[in-house]
């Protein structure tokens, strides 16, 4: 028994997770990118129900289907409070609180940065973790709303995560991080990396989810910030990264 994750492509580039505890049979999606695509998507799992929708953050591609998915479904909306900005929330989550899912545990915790409010869910048991729009594989949130201290401090909670942690993030941005990572230098590591990347989009096969593993070895984000000797020249040389992926 445990939390089984069905991922599908959503919108233009962002991925749904549908959440089923086996145990209980309650079911929920991360997030809310696209009704029709969730809608669609239950059906072809043989669900027709849809217990929860547990928000990361208010943005439109993450809470816009609130609305819609709680009218077909009667779905109890949970989320951070800055979701109240656009859409419905049934009750609010903050860092420290215990979502249960039927019989699945799942941990809020805090990942502000790419929104101020932005919060994860972790199951630890299963060693998965629903992270959005944080960590990409090999690469991060741009930060709109928050720090560049508060978003390393983020990402170094992912990082903290067990190595073998399967990390959910919630786009398909991997090759344009690819180029990025490449520009900053090559290691053995990415080299293989890339390749299984490259061929995973030729097959037009999604590239999420990763691993904290994958990520502390390969991701620009973690991978350079991590060489500097305290929390204050991480954070700093986050921040660096950060400003040149948004001018590349
Ligand atoms: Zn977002
Ligand atoms: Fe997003």
């Amino acid at each position: 028994m445990g939390l089984k994750v069905d991922i599908f492509p959503a919108l233009q580039d962002n991925y749904g997770f549908i959440l089923r505890d086996e145990a209980s049979g309650k079911v929920a999606n991360v997030d809310a990118p696209e009704p029709r695509a969730i809608t669609k998507r239950l059906a072809v799992l043989g669900l027709e129900k849809l217990d929860y929708i547990l928000n990361t953050h208010w943005h439109p591609d993450h809470a816009g289907g609130n609305a819609l998915l709680k009218k077909r479904y009667g779905s109890q909306i949970y989320g951070p409070q800055e979701v109240t900005r656009i859409a419905p929330l049934d009750h609010v989550l903050k860092a420290g609180d215990v979502f249960m899912l039927g019989e699945t545990k799942l941990d809020v915790v805090d990942l502000g940065g790419h929104t101020l409010g932005h919060i994860g869910y972790v199951d630890r048991a299963g060693g998965q973790a629903f992270v959005a729009d944080t960590i990409f594989p090999l690469g991060c949130g741009r930060l709109f709303e928050g720090t560049p201290e508060q978003m390393w401090s983020a990402l170094k909670r992912i990082a903290e995560l067990p190595d073998e942690t399967i990390l959910y993030s919630a786009h398909e941005y991997t090759l344009p991080n690819l180029k990025f990572a490449e520009s900053l230098g090559n290691s053995h590591a990415l080299a293989e990396r890339a390749v299984k990347i490259r061929a995973m989009r030729q097959r037009s096969e999604p590239t999420v989810p990763s691993t904290v593993a994958e990520e502390k070895a390969t991701n620009p984000f973690l991978v350079y910030p991590l060489l500097e000797k305290d929390f204050t020249a991480q954070a700093a040389k986050f921040g660096e990264l950060r400003r040149a992926k948004d001018r590349f």
